[in-house]
Order: structure tokens, then sequence, then C-alpha cells
């Protein structure tokens, strides 16, 4: 199967003639496809996903991603996006004792018109992208094509899937997600996910029975709503989104128990109750308004050693790299800075030189995922161990933080500087 240049692609930025390959539609695979379109690449998207779902429930970007999705279409997207975001410019975010007493108003920072921020349904959010890639982009994205295999030599590289048909390209780009079968090729062994010893039980649902109960209804009538209750070793976040019509919770809890990470695996309300016995009956009062809800695993694992195959050809991104702890927030959005960061790359380096530009690309982009994935380990344990006393003397310590090196971070700007000195080590 043969790689098309779309007639848009020579309207976005000159051709590169470099043909590209991603594999996984979520917001990684879906920004390196876009990305790649923007710097003159030609690309197409292999998904096993047979129809586009709305799937997921509370997502975050933060301004970081933000300036990466006001470029496209000249803020059309975000202009789409924004409706479907919360809004907490009244509201800002209530910190709770898990017993009740407010401990601070975190207020949000102004929105910058060049790099908003971004809150709200997974599903909603990526339909938007989506569209914007394959109908206004036009960029190939193949459905229901599940990829089994991958290979590459020293010119190319090659995907077989599941129904025996072969693509080949210039660059392969794994972005498959936490379950990746790009990363088995490109370390040459199965990394077995370790649990890291916490679970969230997750739910998203209409207002209906929250407007109904005078103890609830405030959350949905008066704009939207993000508050959050600290216990030891557990959290609870509710927001209500979409001027109050839609309400979603996040509890994160310990939990050892090793079964696969997934969003699809139902939860109980019995088992949500146990963890919040004794807290604030408000939390009880929105958990008990929930129809359905997801048990999702957090699994950990280690930094991979390298996320570039042994040709160069078959690169990881996104999830399928380093997947993020939630109380990072910046899982999705890290994963559009690696397709920026490597859309840039291929340009500046060229057809003739595409292994080395992707090891400058996994040489750009690896030290600033470390650190920022060990955010999601320090403002988990800030909270989740929390020394009450202190926090009553210094209620600003609680809040959840929000730091310039990762916000005003310019993924396209920081990979046109960078470049030249960091693929001059790989040529
Ligand atoms: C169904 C789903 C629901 C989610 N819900 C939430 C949520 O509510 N909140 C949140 O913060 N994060 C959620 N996430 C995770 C979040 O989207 C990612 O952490 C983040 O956006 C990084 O995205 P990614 O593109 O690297 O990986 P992902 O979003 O996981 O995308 C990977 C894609 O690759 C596809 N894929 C996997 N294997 C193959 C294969 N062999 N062949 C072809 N395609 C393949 C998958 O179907 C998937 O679409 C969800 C992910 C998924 C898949």
């Amino acid at each position: 199967m043969a790689i098309k240049e779309s007639p848009k692609a020579t309207a976005a930025a000159p051709s590169t003639g470099i043909k590209v390959i991603v594999v996984g539609a979520g917001f990684g695979g879906l920004t390196a496809a876009i990305e790649c379109r923007r710097q003159g690449h030609a690309v197409e998207i292999y998904e096993s996903f047979p129809e586009l779902k709305p799937l997921g429930d509370i997502i975050s970007f933060g301004p970081n991603a933000g300036r990466i999705f006001r470029r496209w279409s000249d803020g059309t997207v975000a202009d789409r996006m924004r409706p479907l975001s919360i809004d907490l410019r009244a509201h800002g975010f209530k910190i709770h004792k898990y017993t009740g007493e407010l401990v601070i108003t975190q207020r949000n920072p102004e929105i910058d018109p060049e790099a908003p921020v971004f809150n709200g349904h997974r599903g909603e959010l990526h339909t938007v992208v989506f569209n914007y890639a394959r109908e206004e982009l036009g960029i190939p994205i193949h459905l229901g094509h599940r990829v089994t295999q991958y290979w590459e030599d020293e010119e190319r590289a090659g995907i077989i899937l599941d129904s025996g048909e072969k693509a080949t390209a210039d660059l392969v780009v794994g972005a498959d997600g936490v379950r990746s079968k790009a990363r088995e090729l490109v370390l040459g062994y199965f990394d077995k996910p370790k649990s890291s010893g916490y679970a969230v039980y997750r739910a998203w649902f209409p207002n209906t029975d929250m407007i109904k109960d005078p103890r609830t209804k405030h959350f949905c009538e008066n704009g939207d709503t993000f508050n959050g209750w600290i216990g030891p070793d557990v959290h609870f976040l509710f927001s209500t989104i979409k001027n109050g019509q839609d309400c979603c919770w996040v509890l994160t809890h310990k939990d050892e128990a090793d079964i696969e990470e997934s969003w699809s695996f139902p939860g109980k309300l019995e088992d949500v109750y146990k963890v919040i016995e004794d807290w604030d009956p408000i939390c009880k009062a929105i958990v008990e308004k929930t129809p359905s809800l997801v048990d999702w695993k957090i699994v950990y694992r280690d930094p991979l050693p390298r996320w570039v195959s042994d040709h160069g050809r078959i690169t990881l991104l996104g999830d399928s790299a380093h997947p993020f702890l939630p109380t990072s927030a910046q899982g999705a959005t890290q994963a559009m800075e690696d397709g920026v960061t490597l859309a840039v790359c291929l340009k500046r380096g060229g057809k003739g030189r595409v292994p080395a530009t992707v090891r400058a690309y996994q040489d750009i982009r690896y030290d600033r995922v470390r650190a920022v994935q060990k955010t999601g380990e320090t403002t988990r344990d800030m909270w989740h161990k929390a020394d009450w006393d202190k926090v009553a003397k210094n209620p600003e310590s609680i809040q959840l933080p929000r730091e310039d090196w990762i916000f005003k971070f310019d993924a396209e700007k920081h990979a046109e500087a960078v470049f030249d000195e960091a693929v001059r080590k790989f040529l």
C-alpha cells in the first residue's frame, strides 16, 4: 500500500518527500500526523478502533498544549474546543480536607489567548481533533486496521496489519498507547507494566439527578465548578463542565490489584463508598448520583532505555514511550509536544537523514518528559501525605503546582532552536 501525497500537504509547507506512517489515532498520533502535514511530510494513520467513539472522561491540556492547538487552522480548532471545556474563571479550584473544611480556593490564572488551557471530555475533544485531521486536512486515517507486526531495514520501515496488508514508509511512528506493540520491536522485549499501587475510580454523567438534590444542585446551577477533597493516600476531584451540564469525578486511592490497565473496566459504587466512609458527606451525595463508573488501575513503567529502533526507522511517541500518572495532568500534552518536535526535526533533517533526525528527536524530548513525569508523583505525594498542621499555616502549599518551565514551553520553537546541535552527535 503506497502513501499518497495529498494536495493539501503541499499547501501547508513545501513537500519534504518524507513519508510517515503513524500507528494510533489518540492525541499523540493525531498531533504527530497534523504536525507532519504542517511541516510538509506525507502522512497516514492506521488505527485499530473501527469507528470514532467519544470514549473516556476528563482529560487535561496545559497551556503548552493550547499553544499547539491554537496554531491549527488559525485558532478555529481551539475555538471549537473552548465550549466543551471547563471554565473556572469565576469558581477557581476549591481544595478541602477530606473531612470537609475548605482549605483554600486556588484562583485560575487569566487565559492566555495564545496558550489556552483545556479540560473536558476526552471523547468530545478527541472528536474535534480527529475531524480536523481527517475532514479538513484530508489526512488518511485507516480505522479498523490493527497493526500486528513492525519491521525495518536501513532504508525503510513498515507495518503488517491483521488483514495481512502491508504498508511502508521512511518512518513508522508507534503512537499506540500504553499497551504498545511498537515498543516490543524498539526494545526487543516485552516490558511488563508494574502496579503503581494506586487506582482511579472515574465517572462522567449528566447533571439530571444532581439538580434534583438540594445538597448537590448548587454545583450545577452557577456555571462550572472544580472541588477537591484530600485525605491520607487518597484524593477525590469533582468538576462540573459545560455550564454545569455534565459532572465528572475521579477518586485516586490505594490499590495493589494486579490487573491490566484499561479505560473500560466497570467499577462498583459500594467499593467507592468504602473509600470515602467517614468523609465529608457531600462526597457520597455526589457519588451516589453516578450511573456507572470505571475502575482504572494506574500502572508504572520504568523509563524506557530508548524510544528509537536499531535502524532509526521506527520511533515511539506519547504513552507508548512514556505513560504518565494522572496527577501530572500532562500525559496528553507531552504526547502532543512529542508530535510537534518530531515533525520539526524531520523537516530540519530532511529525507536523507531520517535515522539521525529521529535520534535527535528522542534526545530533545527525553529529559523534559522524564522531569514532567515526576511531577505526577510529587503532586500525588504532596496531597496524599499532607501534614494538616503545616497546611493550616501555609494553605498555598496544597495548591496544584503551575510551573513556568512546563507551561510556558513552546515545543515548536524549542525544536527549531536546538535541532542542529542535537542531530550533530548522530551524524
Ligand atoms: C479509550 C481511551 C480512553 C481514554 N480516556 C482518558 C481519559 O478519560 N482521561 C485521560 O486523561 N486520558 C485518557 N486516555 C489516555 C490519553 O488519551 C492518553 O494518555 C494521552 O492522550 C496520550 O495519548 P496517546 O496518543 O499517546 O495514546 P492513546 O490515547 O492511548 O492512543 C493510542 C491509540 O493507538 C491505538 N492502537 C493501539 N494499538 C494499536 C495497534 N496495534 N494498531 C493500531 N492502532 C492501535 C489505540 O486504539 C489508540 O487509539 C484514554 C485513552 C484511550 C485509548
